[in-house]
């Protein structure tokens, strides 16, 4: 984004100083007197639930932080929605249903930042009774954000008209956790939104700035497990068996040509096979692999297309390898989600307040859209024509952007890795970034 228009956003953001509510310019200063103040509170919290990481759907003491967080500051709470999802509801008068989501759960990886406050928990996990647990994607950071920005919208309940909707939500890294809240009864509580947000931490962008882009930010997503039926038997005798390491190895290799001889090579798509797992000694030929298959795609044509590529190969395997008939591959679809689209409207209204509440050289333009994903936007699932927003808080150093900029350098740790650490900035910043972005659409509704 130019500087140019840069200053066309603040001029935006000023010339709708006169709101039916506040000035927004006095609105500004209150959300950052609220949050200077609870700075080294937050960061407390923020360094107790980094040391306390919950892998996905066991976020119990989180979600217990959580409700008692809301319910101090006035909030109706139901918990336990999706197994430990919360929802928290300040009911101020009337105009938009403003939802916000906040994700809870860790990562199955041990923490390698040396940090004084790193997690050293290990947790029971598949088959693996100490599994190391770590906040890898900065989970801990937005739960931390959603507390503080409870209390703020609480204490400028004065300055909005609306209803505010906060979630904080179970298996994010799943993709299972927002769709896990809408099947088990989050409307029956929450009022429909008429605008869902949220904001995720990114070490591309300083810790004290946000990235902002509209249109397709994160990719739609599959999680699909296939198993592959063999004939087991003895090492020795493979002849007499069908051999499901060997055929597993054929889909890998054959999965691999879907993207690079039937998809129209100009839409973005990745499968990866994240996990193989077959047998347990070398001398047993087993009866069974699984593939752990992971999609991501921006067009629902290309997804159908890489979901019957998948099931064509596998086939194909199979009856190259003599199966018969009654043996057939199990499919077992898991977490999904849509891509993640940032509407016009929305994304320059959010521009605007940013600008107003950050800076304008602290609000970046967002990098190009990524092949990660997201799964919050699925709270909106029932409702096709709630708008959805996606913001990037910078959790980097101060020049991780002008790195990636000027030579094309990623941070040495980013999400989902060991080493991953959310610079301490990003708590003061995210809370004022998302308190100042809710504002807006309660102030301006859309
Ligand atoms: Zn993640
Ligand atoms: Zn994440």
């Amino acid at each position: 984004m130019s500087l140019r228009h840069h200053q066309g956003l603040l001029a935006l953001a000023c010339a709708s100083a006169f709101s039916a509510h506040a000035a927004p310019s006095d609105l500004k200063s209150q959300i950052d007197t609220l949050v200077k103040q609870d700075e080294a509170q937050m960061i407390a919290q923020f360094k107790q639930l980094h040391r306390n990481p919950e892998l996905a759907f066991q976020e119990k003491e989180t979600a217990a932080q959580v409700a008692k967080a809301l319910q101090e500051q006035g909030f109706e709470v139901k918990t336990a929605i999706g197994t430990t999802g919360v929802v928290g509801i300040l009911r101020n008068g009337p105009g938009p249903v403003v939802m916000y989501r906040a994700d809870m759960d860790a990562l199955p990886i041990k923490e390698a930042t040396g940090l004084d406050y790193r997690s050293n928990k290990v947790t029971p996990w598949l088959d693996n009774p100490s599994q190391p647990v770590m906040h890898a994607c900065g989970h801990d950071a937005h739960t931390t954000w959603l507390i503080e920005v409870a209390k703020v919208m609480a204490q400028l309940k004065g300055q909005w008209s609306g209803t505010l909707v906060l979630v904080a939500q179970p298996a994010e890294e799943l993709l299972e956790g927002a769709t896990a809240m809408v099947n088990n009864g989050l409307y029956d509580f929450a009022p429909k939104p008429d605008v869902l947000v949220a904001a995720h931490v990114s070490p591309v962008y300083p810790a004290d700035s946000v990235g902002l882009r509209e249109g397709p930010r994160l990719a739609g997503t599959d999680q699909i497990d296939v198993e592959l039926p063999g004939i087991g038997g003895h090492g020795s005798t493979p002849h007499v068996t069908k051999d499901p390491v060997v055929m597993g190895a054929m889909a890998v290799m054959g999965y691999q040509t879907i993207i690079s001889r039937m998809l129209d090579q100009s839409k973005p798509a990745v499968l990866t096979v994240g996990a193989f797992q077959a047998g347990v000694n070398n001398n047993i030929i087993p009866v069974s692999a699984t593939l752990k298959l992971n999609l991501r795609w921006y067009d629902e044509k290309v997804r159908e297309r890489l979901i019957a590529g998948i099931k064509s190969v596998t086939q194909g395997v199979l009856v190259m390898n003599d199966m018969p008939d009654d043996y057939q591959a199990k499919y077992t679809m898991k977490g999904y989600s849509t891509p993640v689209v940032n509407g016009k409207a929305q994304t320059e209204l959010a521009q605007a307040a940013l600008v107003h509440q950050l800076g304008a050289d602290k609000v970046l333009p967002g990098v190009p859209p990524l092949m990660g994903s997201e799964d919050f936007h699925m709270l909106a699932s029932p409702y096709p024509d709630t708008k959805v927003l996606f913001i990037e808080v910078g959790s980097g150093k101060p020049d991780a952007y002008k790195n990636l900029i000027e030579k094309k350098q990623l941070p040495p740790a980013m999400n989902h890795t060991p080493g991953f650490v959310v610079e301490l900035p990003a708590i003061a910043t995210g809370a004022r970034a998302v308190s100042a972005t809710l504002s807006a659409f309660f102030n301006q509704p859309l």
